[in-house]
């Protein structure tokens, strides 16, 4: 680690460093009297201004926004930077050569004026690249912004560039100007093999650039076929000035906007953010040639100026594909904060926001980030997708992993909105989802952590494969086991009772099977020799599981001290059919839940006289089930 600078430095940087200026590079300010000055906030959107600006006290306070602070403070907080590289910033402005306390490992030396260097080189080479966009040579290059959308004016908008080809006429541009062969290697615009050479050759080029608007990199796209370097995209080196993990591309543009919005947009490519840019997405910005980290998470809370009480949206714009909803599933596993700032614009056709402008037009794109919906529903939706909604197992399956998922949540105050959601989602009452996500957070902390692998022991080893026999005592499976044992114990008792059952009357798939054996051999009422019954039962069953549920059923005793009666027989037979028409009805409410009445009427309406007539179905069955015939 490099030394930190020393206070000395750090205070003369204050002192000489002018607020009044530095503010005027952002703000317009004009006389407010008693020695302050006033403008329009950079970071809120106001019409009147309430940005004060006190030079003799070295001080700027928004009235709006209550953002307040030194010069410091105004440069990290406009340019989205850290401390040291605010202080740095000033320095260079201002003429003051840094010193730096000893770290454990020195640093490389800090050459100061470095980087001004470093700019001034940069400054040139975009000139230099965006002259060379109008050559004949760069016809390729023209063609393919033409045929992404992109004119003339976008181009110089955006200070597109080309390079040529022959691979030293930015060397030899730059030399020309006074820069050592040194300086630009290190500036990562030339490479040094066994002699110095442009690193960008026949390419497009972006210029990367900084909040400030100064260019510190580029990013160069392959056009020509024969590009001895395959890779579709190349960007310039980690440099003094470049670091990819902070870049953005974009930011320059976009700064004012995301502070006054607080929103900013991430996508993928140049591209990308030069059609949300000019379809009116002002606040898009991409990662440049890394993804989207930590790192450039800061870059952008700083912009947003993100505070306690106040926090800005973050969208992502991805595709709903396999990778994207991993993405986003890390994320939300991950840092809280910004989980709960993230939101994701999903296009469905899975178009990039370029091909999207392209294809539909801008007002397509904004749409797009109109629509956009918070990362934890976007996660909470892929995954209750994963379930069968349509069936109760399925639903309570699908509960209980969201539930896990919901308390993960660590802000306590979205946890009920999220189970409300939820409930929508799956198609469930409030209450039961409430219910879940309460279970969940009482077992909750250790599962978290070891889905984090923060205990280092062995993965738990996975369960044994046995044969999947239903258990005797599961209470979801009661009433199946029961009829399905007087069937196989005592066929004539049951008789045409069981006319009516079917094999939807078994959610168990075991169950199901030996109900489809009976009803293929007509049933129990057309057993002759109930003796020879359940081998000829057994003999039927091509699933040796089923064939040892059947032997249980066979065997295990009535939960009926006494003889099955037919009371007994009608409470199990017409008490199954009502448990069948009750899960029913519990699918029906479930898709009720999860239609939209007025978009959906039609089949809304009809799914509610569905509804109707099984509930009165259920009602008769009832009676039956306790005798009431
Ligand atoms: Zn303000």
């Amino acid at each position: 680690m490099a030394g930190l600078i020393k206070d000395e430095d750090i205070a003369t940087v204050r002192e000489r460093a002018r607020i009044d200026e530095v503010v005027s590079e952002h703000v317009t300010l004009r006389n407010a009297g008693g020695g302050s000055m006033k403008g329009l906030c950079p970071f809120h959107d106001e019409k009147t201004p309430s940005f004060h600006v006190t030079p003799s006290r070295g001080y700027y306070h928004c009235f709006g926004c209550q953002a307040g602070g030194d010069v410091i403070k105004f440069v990290m907080e406009v340019e989205g930077l850290g401390f040291a590289e605010a202080v740095e910033r000033l320095a260079d402005k201002v003429g003051i050569q840094l010193r730096y306390t000893e770290g454990d490992a020195p640093g490389p030396r800090r050459d100061p004026g470095q980087r001004a260097r470093l700019i001034e080189a940069h400054r040139l080479a975009q000139e230099f690249y965006a002259d060379q966009l109008t050559t004949p040579d760069a016809m390729a290059a023209r063609q393919f912004l033409g045929e992404r959308g992109f004119d003339r004016d976008a181009a110089e908008t955006f200070g597109l560039g080309f390079a040529p080809r022959g691979g030293e006429a930015l060397l030899h541009h730059l030399r020309q100007k006074g820069f050592r062969v040194e300086e630009l290697v290190t500036a990562g615009l030339v490479a040094q093999g066994r002699s110095a050479y442009d690193r960008f050759r026949g390419r497009l080029l972006w210029p990367i650039r900084e909040t400030n608007g100064d260019t510190i990199g580029f990013g160069a796209r392959r056009i020509f076929d024969d590009d001895r370097i395959d890779a579709k995209y190349l960007n310039t080196p980690e440099s003094p000035i470049y670091k990819k993990s902070t870049v953005l591309y974009g930011v320059d543009l976009a700064r004012k906007e995301i502070a006054r919005s607080s929103q900013a947009v991430v996508v993928e490519g140049y591209t990308d953010v030069m059609a949300c840019h000019l379809a009116g997405v002002g606040t898009a910005v991409a990662s440049c040639g890394t993804a989207f980290g930590e790192e450039h998470g800061r870059v952008l809370r700083r912009l947003l100026h993100d505070h306690a009480d106040f926090r800005g949206e973050i969208i992502f714009t991805f595709d709903g594909d396999e990778a994207g909803q991993k993405a986003a599933m890390k994320a939300f596993e991950g840092d809280q904060q910004f989980a709960s700032q993230t939101y994701v614009a999903v296009e469905p056709d899975g178009l990039d926001p370029c091909d999207l402008r392209l294809a539909k037009g801008d007002a397509a794109v904004r749409e797009l980030v109109a629509r956009r919906i918070p990362l934890y529903r976007f996660v909470l939706g892929n995954l209750v997708q994963g379930f069968d909604l349509d069936r109760a197992d399925g639903r309570i399956d699908a509960l209980r992993r969201a539930a896990r998922l919901v308390t993960s949540v660590r802000d306590r105050s979205k946890v009920d909105a999220f189970a409300r959601e939820l409930a929508g989602m799956v198609g469930v009452d409030v209450e039961e989802a409430r219910r879940e996500v309460r279970r969940a957070a009482a077992r909750g902390p250790e599962q978290a952590d070891q889905r984090r692998g923060r205990v280092l022991v062995e993965e738990p080893p996975a369960p044994a494969p046995r044969p999947d026999v239903p258990d005797p005592r599961d209470p979801r499976f009661a009433v199946e086991r029961e009829t399905l044992k007087l069937v196989v114990q005592h066929p004539a008792a049951v008789g045409t009772t069981a006319a009516d059952l079917g094999p939807d009357d078994f959610a168990h798939p075991h169950y199901r099977a030996i109900w489809e054996a009976v009803a293929a051999a007509g049933g129990p009422a057309a057993v002759r020799s109930p003796e020879s019954w359940p081998a000829s039962l057994a003999a039927a069953l091509t699933d040796p599981a089923a064939s040892a549920t059947l032997g249980a059923l066979a065997v295990e005793p009535l939960r009926s001290l006494r003889e099955p009666d037919a009371d007994y027989v009608a409470a199990h037979v017409y008490g199954l059919q009502e448990v069948t028409t009750q899960r029913r009805i519990a699918d029906l409410k479930s898709r009720l839940q999860r239609t939209n009445p007025v978009d959906q009427a039609a089949d809304y309406n009809k799914m509610f006289g569905d509804l109707v007539a099984l509930e009165q179905h259920r009602r008769t069955l009832r009676e039956k089930a306790v005798g009431g015939e």
